[in-house]
């Protein structure tokens, strides 16, 4: 027991599990933990919404494995495929048309899924899969894991330089500093999978439609609903997808029925008030930049008062198709780096009881650390208080 916990590397998921929570009511004591990416802020927006987005079920409902047998995916429940291809129309961020949608229990399980589609057509050595660092978390652990045959993770991709066949995963915006991505390595016979889990319209201007042969998302970073395990992959190959479906069928025998339906009902509540003017302040989109908007502005006042002893990356305007309006970028994580030789996770932790994840959990330096900017208000104001007073605590010591 003890030496599976002494092996364990600190994750998005295993920090889910594990980490000290926040706790309900806070005080000048509390830990506050901001290195999970769980969105809390989001709840008063879909408490407003009351009934609009009730589902209700019956005994007799929802009871057969199978959801639409003529499809290829055959375990996607078609009014989620119809939300998921309106949403993506309506607001312009990634090509639908002539696609599959391979559906999930969260875009964890698509990634597996695409990880197994991508790498198992014959080839007798494991596939490199490499990502540019400051990578998400969570990549190196899940390409791991399984000790699978057909592919391993080979780290940095910015370094990569084996021959043979690879995979570049490409997370835009990214998580963890924002910035947007496009592949690097580029050499003939890689594959790509291009994680959008972030490309939507409260966190970056939608610059233009995605059109990767394979394209991942999340209802959890989406919509804040991360419970109900929805993610899902628009994919262009066909033989890719029916891969995909396989994966899904052998590990999971399918995706809940409930969660689809509940992410059909929401995605299409947004569709809808997105296309209707009246409506407009009710945009799930438009509350959300606002929202991040603010705590942007506020997290930037307060890392001016700690005087260079923290920073935090500049991201340039783009024109938003969505909103028709040049806006900036407000991304789920903020990339905090401390001035040099301090390890920046250990000073938060330490001096002001905030726990966020370090740059080596990305693969980079301990100077950097990520907080997570969809906390609930109570926490992110908290977090505020203390990043404001660190510069008296660093200097008295
Ligand atoms: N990709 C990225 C870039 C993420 O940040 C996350 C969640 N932290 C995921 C995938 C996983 O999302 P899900 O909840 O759908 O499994």
């Amino acid at each position: 027991m003890e030496a599976r916990v002494a092996m364990a590397v600190p994750t998005e998921k295993s920090e889910v599990l594990a980490a000290t929570k926040t706790p309900t009511t806070l005080s000048s004591d509390s830990i506050i933990n901001v290195a999970r990416g769980d969105p809390a802020l989001y709840e008063p927006y879909w408490k407003k919404q009351g009934d609009r987005c009730k589902l209700v079920t019956l005994g007799d409902e929802l009871m057969s494995y199978f959801s639409n047998a003529v499809n290829l995916c055959w375990f996607l429940m078609p009014e989620l495929d119809r939300a998921i291809r309106e949403l993506h129309h309506v607001v312009g961020n990634a090509e639908v048309d002539d696609r599959f949608i391979i559906v999930g229990n969260g875009s964890t399980q698509v990634f597996h899924a695409l990880l197994y589609a991508l790498s198992s057509s014959g080839e007798h050595v494991p596939v490199n899969v490499v990502a540019a660092a400051p990578f998400y978390s969570s990549y190196p652990e899940e390409t791991e894991f399984l000790q699978s045959g057909l592919y391993k993770w080979a780290g940095d991709a910015n370094c990569f330089d084996k021959d043979g066949a690879y995979i570049e995963v490409v997370t835009s915006p990214n998580n963890p500093d924002g910035s947007i991505r496009g592949t690097v390595v580029n050499r003939e016979g890689g594959k790509s999978i291009h994680d959008l889990a972030y490309y939507w319209p409260q966190y970056t201007p939608i610059t233009h439609k995605a059109n990767h042969d394979v394209m991942l998302f999340t209802f959890s970073k989406a919509t804040g609903h991360a419970g109900s395990r929805i993610g899902w992959a628009i994919v262009l190959d066909k033989t890719i997808a029916s891969k995909m479906v396989k994966f899904v069928e052998v590990s999971s025998i399918g995706v809940s029925k409930e969660s689809q339906l509940r992410a059909a009902t929401i995605l299409g509540v947004i569709s809808n008030d997105c296309q209707n003017p009246e409506l407009e302040e009710e945009n799930f989109f438009k509350y959300g930049r606002h929202l991040m908007s603010d705590r942007w502005e506020k997290l930037r006042e307060a890392v001016m008062k700690c005087n260079g002893a923290l920073s935090l990356p500049e991201y340039p305007q783009g024109y938003c198709r969505f909103t028709g309006k040049y806006t900036d970028s407000y991304p789920a994580f903020a990339w905090l780096k401390c001035k040099e030789g301090l390890k920046c996770e250990e000073l938060l932790k330490d001096k002001c009881k905030i726990m966020t994840r370090g740059g080596t959990s990305f693969g980079v330096e301990e100077t950097y650390t990520r907080v997570s900017m969809l906390s609930s208000d109570a926490e992110f104001n908290l977090m505020l208080e203390r990043l404001s007073a660190i510069k008296g605590t660093i200097h008295g010591n």
